[in-house]
């Protein structure tokens, strides 16, 4: 059975002392919810103190980038064994580092190398743009980057696939659960034929771009979306719990009795 994740990935957002009491404003009710693994992906200048605020929680920590190297001359950059004393997971490949920061498939295929080397889970980010859907090539782009990204890896489920179209994310335009559903199944299809059917069936696949706690149910009730990688609605307390609640409940998982009622 494929455990739902929900993480949040918080971007350039909060200095420590907002990350702190955004921390603060969900932790007791976030660590009862059952059934889900949370991750919090803050800024990496707040992931020792928000390591220490969760340490003896439920709720998991996430970075949001790192470089493939262990360590040495490289100004600015956080290495995987910097990571691995505070986080689980680590987003990888996201849309903004592609476009921004023109990290391209090698770096990408590397840093997933180096994570898993490193014992953290990576969360690689695969998607369109706009005008790759409108012109019809969605699986053809997303096969590309899983190919290049996931080439010579050992087949492993410690990893995790968030589908994230680019046009949906920080736009307000969420794809249709349908739409995301049918990509994730495409990208199941792709994991059976470069590792295998039960790896395809245990690694958890999410859904990104543009996810609230009014659109989450849709995605969620889709059985092939194993969770979501949310950015702006992460950044409410309110917000995410909502996203999480929904999740353990339509999941199938009872969540806690101290649940968050909105
Ligand atoms: C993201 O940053 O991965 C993301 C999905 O952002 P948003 O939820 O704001 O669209």
């Amino acid at each position: 059975m494929r455990v739902p994740i929900i993480a949040g990935n918080w971007k350039m957002h909060t200095t420590m002392y907002e990350a702190e009491k955004l921390v603060r404003d969900m932790m007791d009710v976030l660590d009862k919810i059952e059934g889900v693994e949370k991750v919090l992906c803050p800024p990496f200048i707040s992931l020792a103190a928000i390591g220490n605020l969760l340490k003896d929680s439920s709720i998991k920590l996430g970075a949001q980038n790192m470089y493939f190297e262990a360590k040495g001359a490289y100004t600015g950059e956080i290495s995987p064994l910097m990571l691995r004393e505070w986080c689980q997971f680590v987003i990888l490949g996201h849309s903004e580092r592609r476009c921004y920061f023109a990290e391209t498939e090698q770096m990408i295929n590397k840093k997933i190398k180096s994570a898993l080397e490193n014992d953290l889970k990576p969360i690689l980010c695969v998607g369109e743009r706009l005008e790759e859907n409108e012109a019809g090539r969605t699986e053809e782009i997303i096969a590309k980057q899983i190919n290049q990204d996931l080439s010579s890896i050992k087949p492993t489920c410690n990893m995790v696939i968030a589908y994230e179209p680019v046009w949906a994310i920080g736009t307000g335009k969420a794809a249709s659960g349908e739409q995301a559903a049918a990509t994730i199944k495409f990208i199941r299809s792709m994991l059976t034929k470069l590792w295998s059917e039960d790896i395809a069936q245990d690694l958890r696949i999410l859904y990104g771009g543009s996810v609230t706690s009014s659109n989450i149910a849709e995605f969620i009730s889709q059985p092939d979306i194993d969770g979501a990688l949310v950015g702006g609605a992460s950044l409410k307390a309110e917000e995410f719990l909502g996203i999480v609640n929904q999740t353990a409940i339509i999941k199938g998982i009872s969540p806690s009795s101290e649940r968050y009622n909105p």
